[in-house]
C-alpha cells in the first residue's frame, strides 16, 4: 500500500512541528511520498511565509529594501533548522534563494521559495531525496496543468525511491519558468503526486480533525463529516470550504484514489474520507455540509415575454464574453433572469460598462444590481432523498430574520445555493447549521 501525505502550512510552522510531521511519517512505512507547504502561522497574528515572500516581491518591484524584507523569511527558516537541531547549511541555501529572486524577477518564483525551502529542510530531516517540483510539474502556456507530462515526470522521479519529499504549490511552464497554483495549491500538488505514485490513499494533514460540516470560524465546534463524495467535496470546497483546494480532486478522481483529511496535532482523531460516489455509503444525514463565500454581485434583469425572446440569454452572454467575465449562477424565472458574478471580476469600472452594454443589448424593462451578496451552498446527496428539505432550509433562514436575494438549485439536487446580503452571512450559516445538524 502506498500513501502520499501532504502537510499544510500550520503543520510546518516551526521546528517542533517539523519534528511532529517526521514522527507521523516514520510511524507508518506506507507513508512514502511527502508533499509540503511553506511554513504557515505559528500564532494568531503571525505571517505565513508565502505572504512574507509576496511582501518581499512587492518591496523588490517598488525598489525598496528587499534584503530587509527577505530577512523575515530567512529568520523563519534559520529558526526552524536551529530548533530541529539539524546540521544543515540553511544560510547558503537562503543566500542562493535571495540572489535568484533578484535575478528571476518573477512573483511566482519568489512565492515558490517557501515550499522549496520547506521541502529541502524536510528531506534533510527525513534523510530522503528531495524532488524539485520545477523539474516535474508542468503547465501549458495557458496556465493549465499539463497532466499527461506531469504524471509521467513525477512517476519517473519517484521510481526506485522508498521515500521522497516533493515541494508543493509550484511547477514550471515548458520554458522552465516557475509558476504557482492559486493560493492553497499544495493540496493540488499532493493530489498530483498521489496520482503519479499510483497511491492507494492521499492523506491531507492539516490543523483540523477532518472536513467539518461548516466553517469552524463561523460555528463553534461544528460536527465532523465522516465521509463525503468527490462531488460533495467539489461543491463545498469551490464554495469556500478551503480546508482543501477545490481543484485537488481532479488528479485523484480519475484514478479513484480516496483522500483522507487528518489533523497533524491530533493524529489519532479519525478525520474525513473523501470517496468516489460508488464507495460512498449514505450517512442518513440530509445535508452533508454548508459552505459559503462573500463578495458577489447580482445583475437582475426583468422583461415581459423574456421567455419568448429568442437569443435573449445569448446576447447577455456575449456582453460577458466581451469583458472576459465568467458567472457563477444564472437563476431564471419566466420573465426574469439573474447573473451572479464574483465582484472582483467587475472592479475598475467594468461593472458600469458591462451593465450599460447589457442594457443596450437586451433592453430590459428593469435592471437591478446588488453588491455585497454572500452565497451559501447547502450540499448533500441526502437532500434528494428527503422531501421538504427546501422548506426546512427557507423557514430556518426566515426565522433568523434574513431576506433571501437569490435561490439556485442544481439539477443534480446535490446542492441548493442561497444568496443573502453580505451582512447576513454568518447569521444565515448558523441558522442553517442549527436546522440540519443540531435539530436533526
Ligand atoms: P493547511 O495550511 O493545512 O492547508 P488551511 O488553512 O488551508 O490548512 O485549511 C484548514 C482550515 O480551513 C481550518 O483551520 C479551518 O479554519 C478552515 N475551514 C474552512 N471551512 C472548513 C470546513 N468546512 N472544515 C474544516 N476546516 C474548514
Ligand atoms: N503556501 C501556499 C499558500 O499559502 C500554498 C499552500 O499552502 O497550499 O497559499
Ligand atoms: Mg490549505
Amino acid at each position: 500500500m502506498i500513501k502520499v501525505c501532504k502537510f499544510g502550512g500550520t503543520s510546518m510552522s516551526d521546528g517542533t512541528n517539523f519534528r511532529r510531521v517526521a514522527e507521523i511519517i516514520d510511524r507508518d512505512p506506507e507513508r512514502r511520498f511527502i508533499v509540503v507547504s511553506a511554513p504557515g502561522k505559528r500564532f494568531g497574528n503571525d505571517s505565513k511565509v508565502t505572504d512574507l515572500l509576496y511582501g518581499a516581491q512587492e518591496t523588490l518591484e517598488k525598489g525598496g529594501d528587499f534584503h530587509a524584507a527577505f530577512t523575515k523569511v530567512r529568520d523563519r527558516f534559520t529558526g526552524i533548522v536551529r530548533e530541529i537541531g539539524l546540521s544543515f547549511d540553511i544560510d547558503s541555501l537562503l543566500d542562493e534563494c535571495e540572489r535568484e529572486i533578484q535575478s528571476e524577477r518573477s512573483g511566482d518564483f519568489t512565492a515558490s521559495r517557501g515550499e522549496y525551502l520547506a521541502a529541502r529542510v524536510m528531506a534533510e530531516l527525513l534523510g530522503a531525496p528531495f524532488i524539485d517540483a520545477r523539474d516535474v510539474v508542468r503547465f501549458h502556456a495557458d496556465g493549465k496543468l499539463n497532466g499527461k507530462e506531469t504524471f509521467f515526470l513525477v512517476k519517473e522521479a519517484l521510481k526506485g525511491k522508498r521515500r521522497a519529499v516533493v515541494a508543493g504549490f509550484y511547477g514550471a511552464d515548458s520554458d522552465g519558468k516557475v509558476k504557482t497554483f492559486s493560493r492553497g495549491g499544495s493540496d493540488v500538488s499532493g493530489a498530483i503526486v498521489a496520482r503519479a505514485a499510483g497511491a492507494d490513499l492521499y492523506e491531507n494533514w492539516t490543523d483540523v480533525s477532518g472536513f467539518l460540516a461548516c466553517d469552524p470560524r463561523i460555528v463553534e465546534n461544528p460536527a465532523r463529516i465522516p465521509a463525503l463524495s468527490y462531488q460533495e467535496l467539489r461543491e463545498l470546497s469551490y464554495m469556500g470550504a478551503n480546508v482543501l483546494h477545490s481543484e485537488s480532486i481532479f488528479p485523484v478522481r480519475e484514478a479513484n484514489i480516496p483522500i483522507r483529511i487528518k489533523n497533524t496535532f491530533r493524529p489519532d482523531d479519525e478525520g474525513t474520507d473523501i470517496l468516489p460516489v460508488e464507495k460512498y455509503r449514505f450517512s442518513g444525514q440530509t445535508v452533508t455540509g454548508i459552505a459559503g463565500k462573500r463578495h458577489f454581485t447580482v445583475i437582475h434583469l426583468e422583461k415581459s415575454l423574456m421567455n419568448a425572446e429568442i437569443g435573449f440569454t445569448y446576447r447577455v452572454l456575449q456582453v460577458l464574453l466581451k469583458y472576459g467575465v465568467s458567472f457563477e449562477h444564472m437563476p431564471s424565472g419566466i420573465d426574469t433572469m439573474s447573473f451572479i458574478i464574483d465582484s472582483s471580476l467587475l472592479d475598475g469600472g467594468i461593472k458600469e460598462k458591462l451593465c450599460a452594454d447589457v442594457k443596450e443589448a437586451v433592453s430590459p424593462d428593469n435592471m437591478r444590481v446588488f453588491d455585497d451578496i454572500a452565497l451559501i451552498a447547502v450540499v448533500g446527496h441526502g437532500m434528494s432523498r428527503n422531501v421538504g428539505t427546501s422548506a426546512r432550509l427557507f423557514s430556518a433562514i426566515a426565522s433568523a430574520g434574513v431576506n433571501v436575494r437569490m435561490i439556485d438549485q442544481g439539477s443534480s439536487e446535490l446542492n441548493i445555493i442561497v444568496g443573502v446580503d453580505g451582512e447576513d452571512y454568518g447569521r444565515t450559516v448558523r441558522a442553517v447549521y442549527r436546522e440540519f445538524f443540531e435539530e436533526e
